[in-house]
């Protein structure tokens, strides 16, 4: 085993120090975004003044800094039991342990695959009980009980054992029966599985965490409907989630494909938003559909796991691979347990670039909204009460936004808004709500 590790002495150090230069980063822009948030932190903003009262802005500020040091608190101990499960070998041992114990067949391999992140993912679970139960509470979000946080927790569980063991087994199997071409139909497998989830995930899984009831009849649902079927819109249902049963901050989105496409709104949204408002929101969304995002990012996800599985075709019998990690065993067990625990660190780094795509899908699903509805002023209203319901930071560090944010902040939208778009669709209504009319 030492003579094979010999062959590629680099892969753990380089692993070592891609987890820390990710924990580094990531404790930089922390940082940054945290001295952005207080060089603003002594009075509103000017461009903001109309948007939030003194108050609220605090409050933002307070909340922006909170969830970065908590976030920072967690980041460290993420890294730093990473570094002790690498440097400590522990995947091979417990792996090579349980293998002896369980036998080498596909099942319990899988078994294992599965188990064992889930068991270390169990280390983390103070953090989530202290970022629901601290922060979010201090903040007036939270409005989950300890009952349905633990239920959530457990159904969760159970769903990663459920989905992930018939995935991780079917790919763990193909190998042997499946000739040298294997890793092609597993990315298959794989793909199969995650549109299967796309058709099941609103029928079974959502109703599991939350309850859906039908949008009632009415000039809302009418007005949606409406809106619907002018943008060519097909959908099963209009339905409104209880997410009030756990957090106060709202959202809309939409789930399924084909006939089994629903409308989700947050209770929370319906309540506090103006009919003005939801359509807006829900036109955005309708955007991501009609501009052809969501089969975009599944092409993109696609080639990315292909990228994967090609490699897990190359490396799953190279002994100098896994034994660098310490395995003596080779095959997929070892491969997709070792990506499991630290593909993390690796898909950090494309995240900025996900992030990037991401925003830009935002700006034209905006456009799409504004130029639906006759107007941008409804969503730039909308837009304006979730910031601010939400505490969202208003000042964040270009650099910190560039990294982590999957959405435009709430200036970069009302400019884009304010530039792109023909003149009736725009005017005057963007310096008009900044004007406070
Ligand atoms: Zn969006």
């Amino acid at each position: 085993m030492a003579n094979l590790a010999s062959s590629a002495p680099w892969l753990l150090p380089g692993l070592l120090a891609l987890l820390l230069l990710r924990w580094i980063i990531e404790l930089v822009l922390d940082r940054l975004n945290e001295r952005a948030a207080l060089a603003h932190a002594g009075e509103v903003p000017a461009p903001f003044r109309d948007l939030v009262d003194a108050a609220t802005y605090e409050k933002s500020v307070r909340y922006t800094l909170a969830r970065s040091q908590f976030g920072q608190l967690e980041s460290t101990y993420t890294s730093g039991l990473l570094v002790v499960v690498l440097l400590t070998g522990l995947l091979p041992a417990t792996f090579h342990r349980a293998i002896d114990l369980l036998g080498h067949s596909s099942a319990s391999i899988a078994l294992i695959v599965v188990a064992l992140p889930l068991l270390l993912s169990f280390t983390r679970l103070p953090f989530d009980w202290a970022a629901q139960f601290r922060i979010e509470e201090r903040f007036g979000f939270n409005t989950t009980t300890p009952r349905t946080w633990w239920l959530d927790h457990c159904k969760g569980i159970c769903l990663s054992l459920l989905l992930g063991y018939p995935l991780v087994w079917l790919v763990t199997s193909l190998p042997a029966v499946a000739g040298p071409a294997w890793w092609v139909y597993a990315w298959l497998t794989f793909l199969g599985f995650q549109l299967l989830l796309m058709f099941v995930a609103p029928v079974v899984i959502l109703p599991w965490f939350n309850r859906f009831t039908p949008l009632p009849q009415g000039s809302l649902r009418e007005r949606l409907e409406r809106l619907a079927r002018q943008t060519r819109f097909h959908h099963h249902d209009i339905l409104v989630m209880d997410g009030s049963r756990r957090s106060r901050h709202s959202n809309a989105f939409f789930t399924g494909i084909g006939r089994y496409r629903r409308i989700v709104l947050y209770d929370t949204l319906v309540s506090q938003f103006s009919n003005d408002e939801l359509e807006a929101i829900l036109a955005h969304e309708i955007g991501h559909y009609r501009l052809g995002h969501v089969p975009r990012m599944l092409a993109a996800s696609a080639l990315t796991s292909f990228a994967l599985f090609f490699l897990f075709g190359k490396l799953a019998d190279q002994p100098w691979f896994l034994a660098a990690f310490g395995f003596s065993a080779t095959g997929i067990g070892p491969l997709l347990l070792l990506t499991l625990v630290f593909g993390g660190a690796l898909s950090f780094w494309l995240s900025p670039l996900a992030n990037w795509r991401s925003r830009r899908f935002e700006h034209q699903a905006d456009r799409f909204a504004a130029q639906a509805v006759g107007s941008s002023q409804p969503l730039v209203k909308a837009l304006r009460k979730l910031t601010e319901r939400n505490l969202a930071n208003l000042t964040p560090h270009p650099a910190y936004s560039w990294f982590h944010y999957s959405h435009p902040t709430l200036w970069e939208r009302e400019q884009a808004l304010r530039t792109s778009l023909p003149a009736p669709v725009n005017a005057g209504e963007i310096s008009d709500t900044r004007a406070g009319k």
